[in-house]
């Protein structure tokens, strides 16, 4: 074995069935009393259902959030946090009813209980991210939430396309801990794990929305994925969705089911043992593990082409030059403007990343 830090996140999980229902005795457990709830629309039911038994708890409600956190609706959430007197958020719903609730924990410090509707994985890493004219991301321990209640009941109701492409940032966040600077035996017995998990439920859950065998699998695969990126970190593929997401208005798991089969092509030979890991970990042991990645997305229906996302060709040279300044240093295959670009160009074909 060789030498390894491990930078442990502290964190309490309740996974199961109706964990939802376990939210008062955590709430009250945790102290607050004034609680501020963040949920997304579409997530609005459950919030409701929470709330209703949370009772006097609650101090204020914000229904409605945005993918990648505008600085204006951080603003105005913090705002109405201060003047409620929270001492506590409860984040109900995907990755941007989290992000939001972290871009107020992070200024006032107060605590964030969540209860994740998506396969983000958020819920389980210290990374804020913050949209004005580009998006910046950060790490500060005051976004991770206390506390996380993963009932995947509640994610029977996601769209098939929403599973399909929110389970591939998932995939995404294990297979770059396999090869990110802060990767670890351990961070990288999740990151395996997580895209077995995902890799095999995603296909059920997609075929079978109300399937909650399938659903439990694929939360599961989440919060391992979220669990193993909080810790080894990112590297190319995760940049490169920020600055195509953030920048051109694109949804965020789209940005990563179109890009992992091509990231993972262009890394396979700087890092070929984590790539074999993948290979194994999608059921494909000595193939190919970025064939196999967009077979996977075409397979669910998730999209396998920057075009069919709406962006448009000509800005393919800027965000390349982007991409590569946020990258630096964190890829372990080194990155420059010429290739960044041609890995663009491919994802915008769609075709179907060769081996080699
Ligand atoms: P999201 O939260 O925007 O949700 C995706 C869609 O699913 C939305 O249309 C939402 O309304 C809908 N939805 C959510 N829950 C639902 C439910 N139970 N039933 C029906 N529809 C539901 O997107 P996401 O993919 O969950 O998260 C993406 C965002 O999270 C991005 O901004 C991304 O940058 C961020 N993110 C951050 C981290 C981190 O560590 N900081 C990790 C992953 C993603």
């Amino acid at each position: 074995m060789n030498e390894f830090v491990y930078d442990a996140l502290p964190g309490r999980i309740l996974f199961g069935r109706g964990a939802r229902r376990r939210a008062e005795a955590e709430v009250s457990a945790l102290g607050c009393q004034r609680l501020m709830v963040i949920a997304d629309l579409q997530a609005a039911g459950v919030a409701h259902e929470v709330i209703s038994r949370l009772g006097t708890a609650v101090a204020a409600t914000r229904i409605g959030v945005q993918q990648h956190v505008p600085e204006p609706l951080a603003a105005g959430a913090r705002t109405e946090a201060r003047q409620a007197g929270a001492d506590g958020l409860l984040s109900i719903g995907g990755g941007s009813a989290t992000g939001l609730s972290k871009a107020v924990a992070v200024e006032t410090g107060i605590p964030i209980i969540a209860i994740p509707t998506t396969y983000a994985g958020s819920e389980m890493t210290p990374i804020w991210g913050l949209t004005g004219e580009h998006k910046k991301t950060g790490r500060d321990l005051r976004a991770l939430p206390k506390v996380v209640l993963y009932d995947p009941e509640l994610t029977v109701g996601l769209p098939a396309g929403v599973s399909a492409s929110s389970g591939f940032n998932a995939i995404a966040h294990c297979v770059e801990a396999l090869y990110a600077k802060g990767a670890n035996p351990v961070t990288s017995l999740q990151a395996a794990e997580g895209i077995r998990a995902l890799a095999s439920s995603l296909p059920r859950v997609v075929a079978v929305p109300e399937d909650l065998e399938a659903r439990s699998d694929a939360l599961y695969g989440a919060y391992l994925a979220g669990s193993a990126l909080a810790v080894a970190g990112t590297a190319l593929h995760h940049k490169a969705c920020h600055v195509l997401g953030g920048t051109w208005g694109l949804v965020h798991g789209d940005v990563n089911a179109v890009l992992l089969a091509h990231v993972v092509a262009y890394n396979a030979q700087a890092v070929p043992d984590a790539i074999s890991r993948v290979a194994v970990a999608l059921g494909v042991a000595g193939g190919d593990a970025a064939g196999a990645l967009f077979d996977l997305a075409q397979a669910i229906g998730a999209p396998t082409s920057l075009a069919e996302l709406g962006l448009p060709e000509d800005v393919l040279e800027q965000a390349a030059a982007r991409i590569v300044a946020e990258t630096g240093a964190s890829n372990p295959r080194l990155v420059d403007t010429d290739s960044v670009l041609r890995l663009l160009e491919r994802a915008y074909a769609g075709s179907r990343p060769e081996p080699g």
